[in-house]
């Protein structure tokens, strides 16, 4: 089963009455767009969005969906008082929220015994980590605990600060953008307490580690150590507290951010790394493999001695090519721009070791160690779609990896959605919407995908370039609707391309990825603006757009918004009529049939399948609850 929450970046008090009032609905519009009346109208879907934030309500559902526009502000709606209205109320009863959707997932959870899984999508600083947290938060608050079991929780929500510290950094659009991708599974169980956890990173970003753009930082940690490591532990590395000092952690010229206290967050990540069980020896060790060598590339000889390797291994390493011929090895210098690709690489190595060394770490610590039946709920949140003005590499990837996402959205909600129906026998006029299927496969078809060119132009060293690798997809990729290179550009329409640079048109727009091994310097800064109370509409819209929110709207409205099983529904409300009550003899299809004539649903309010009860309108549904209620 599956939970979406769509996150938009713009640029609570949450009313306790359901909006019902005509004029509170004016005022804060609509907190389901199924119910909104001119429901294919993009202007009034945007309306509805734009009202809603401007009274601070972020959160809307399309029937199971929750949508979210970043607010950029406190809104004071994640305390425990808000976690206890929203605990074991139905998911339509309350106005939208996170908490909502992680209360609904759990007990869905509970009372079926099967597994969920969370989606957070978005692009860069829409929310999602923000979300992820808050659902993770939730289940910490909320579900039942022994004495025992307190320290799974405690651990759970302090790996955060620590995995944040090292694969979190400032971009230029997200002052705490994750460079990894992370997926995390909260272990529940059979009472429903968290018993345990396991986290799964990608592709961390370690490019960083040697490179930032102006604007950006090096990862958090390096900052955090420099300024709030104690002043024993900085000498121990050899370190002095000056950021300025180094090279890796000044290029993006901005170490210090006002958003962020290096200091205080230093204490915390210490703290948390000694909840989650790090040994002193543990912590010695992640700040040296982890920060020294990345911070002192030139101190060639300290770094030996931390790294506990000969110095002439290392110096030799980092200077010369072996070049193995006839069962000979010749040692060939570098030149000293290779020279410091090799000391990067390096670096960038022993950081990405260190990150997963982390990572598993703390899945030690989380892992439950008794053996029975657990189920899950998974939380996944990667990095957000993203354009910076030079994309390398790093951007292809994260750029596909979001292309994948929504893929299993478009499967999961759309394409799903409309078998369902055709699968129940509801008839049904086909809702077509753009499937991105198109652009995974231009990246990553067998033999014939980017990745598998760039795979095969690998194998080639020495006689491969950036530049063969450009022609190659040139070549191969011609005439592809969604790929474009300098050749094919067509200056007067379209940003011309420069040699070295092809572009793909992602379904959340172009992208422009420059194959130079090297970064290019910037021209300019793009400076994002993370402003609050700022609902920027063409950004919004745009979202709204690529997202497919709009065709999701008109499935979801043309269809019915929710279904239940007939025996679900059944054992729900058949109390509300006496001929189900205490006791239905029949089919439960049959069982349904009679109740809901009972309760006077009009024919079309509401679709017989061939396992479910279809209803249309939320508010039908709402009634029935309301009923139940009384009843
Ligand atoms: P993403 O993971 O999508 O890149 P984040 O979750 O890191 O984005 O959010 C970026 C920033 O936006 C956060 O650091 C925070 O300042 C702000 N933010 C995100 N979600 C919320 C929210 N629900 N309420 C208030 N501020 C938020
Ligand atoms: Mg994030």
């Amino acid at each position: 089963l599956k939970y979406f929450t769509v996150n938009l970046s713009p640029n609570v008090r949450i009313l306790q009455d359901m909006e019902g009032s005509l004029t509170a609905r004016d005022r804060v519009g609509i907190q389901d767009f199924v119910l909104l009346d001119a429901y294919t109208s993009e202007t009034a879907f945007m309306d509805n969005l734009r009202k809603r934030f401007n009274e601070n309500l972020i959160y809307t559902y399309i029937g199971t969906l929750l949508v979210s526009v970043n607010p950029y502000k406190e809104l004071g709606i994640y305390t425990k008082k808000q976690m206890d209205i929203y605990m074991g109320v139905n998911f339509f009863e309350l106005p939208p929220h996170i908490f909502a959707l992680a209360d609904n997932v759990y007990r869905t959870m509970i009372s079926e015994t099967n597994n969920h899984f969370i989606l957070i999508s978005g692009e860069s600083g829409a929310g999602k980590t923000e979300a992820s947290k808050t659902v993770l938060q939730f289940y910490a608050v909320c579900c039942p605990s022994t004495r025992l079991l307190d320290n799974v929780r405690d651990r759970l929500l302090l790996s955060n600060p620590v995995l944040e510290a090292f694969g979190n950094a400032k971009t230029l659009k997200n002052d705490n953008s994750s460079r990894f991708g992370k997926y995390m599974d909260i272990q529940f169980d059979h009472q429903g307490a968290a018993v345990g956890g396991h986290i799964l990173s990608y592709l961390l970003e370690k490019s960083r580690v040697v490179h930032q753009n102006r604007g950006e930082r090096n990862f958090h940690i390096f900052y955090q150590l420099v300024e709030g490591g104690e002043d024993e532990l900085l000498r121990w590395l050899g370190l002095e507290r000056n950021c300025q000092k180094y090279r890796y952690l000044i290029q993006g010229e901005c170490a210090k951010v006002s958003s962020i206290n290096d200091k205080s967050d230093w204490k915390t990540v210490q703290k948390a790394l000694t909840i989650i069980e790090f040994s002193e020896k543990d912590i010695e060790f992640c700040f040296v493999f982890a920060t020294h060598f990345s911070l002192f590339p030139f101190f060639i000889i300290y770094s030996c001695q931390l790294l506990g390797i000969p110095l002439n291994m290392l110096q030799e390493g980092l200077t010369h090519r072996k070049i193995e011929a006839k069962a000979e090895e010749v040692l060939s210098p570098f030149t000293a721009e290779h020279a410091k690709y090799a000391r990067d690489a390096l670096a960038k190595a022993i950081y990405g070791r260190t990150f997963s060394w982390l990572v598993n770490k703390i899945n030690e610590s989380l892992a439950n160690k008794d053996s029975t039946r657990k189920t899950v709920i998974g939380l996944l949140d990667i990095y957000g779609f993203e354009v910076f003005d030079v994309n390398s590499f790093e951007q292809f990837c994260i750029n596909f990896c979001n292309e994948k996402l929504q893929q299993l959205f478009i499967q999961l909600t759309l394409k799903s959605e409309q078998e369902e129906y055709e699968m129940e026998g509801i008839e049904w006029e086909p809702v077509p919407y753009f499937n991105n299927k198109i652009i995974c496969d231009l990246v990553e078809e067998k033999h014939r995908g980017i990745i598998s060119i760039l795979d095969e132009e690998c194998l080639r060293p020495g006689e491969a370039t950036d530049f063969t690798f450009l022609e190659k997809l040139e070549e191969k990729m011609c005439g592809h609707p969604h790929f474009v290179t300098h050749k094919l550009a067509d200056p007067k329409t379209r940003k011309t391309l420069e040699r070295g640079d092809f572009r793909l048109l992602h379904y959340a727009g172009e992208v422009t990825y420059s194959v130079v091994g090297k970064f290019h310097l910037m021209q300019t800064v793009s400076l994002s603006l993370h402003t609050s109370d700022h609902f920027d509409d063409v950004m919004v819209r745009h979202q709204v757009k690529y997202l497919g929110l709009m065709e999701h709207l008109r499935v979801r409205r043309a269809g019915f918004a929710y279904r239940r099983r007939y025996e679900v529904f059944l054992k729900r409300y058949k109390a509300l009529c006496p001929d189900t009550w205490p006791h239905w003899k029949g089919t439960p299809a049959e069982g349904v049939q009679r109740l809901i004539k009972h309760l006077g649903y009009k024919p079309d309010e509401y679709k017989m399948g061939r396992t479910k009860i279809f209803i249309r309108h939320p508010r039908t549904l709402f009634a029935t609850e309301d009923a139940f209620e009384i009843c």
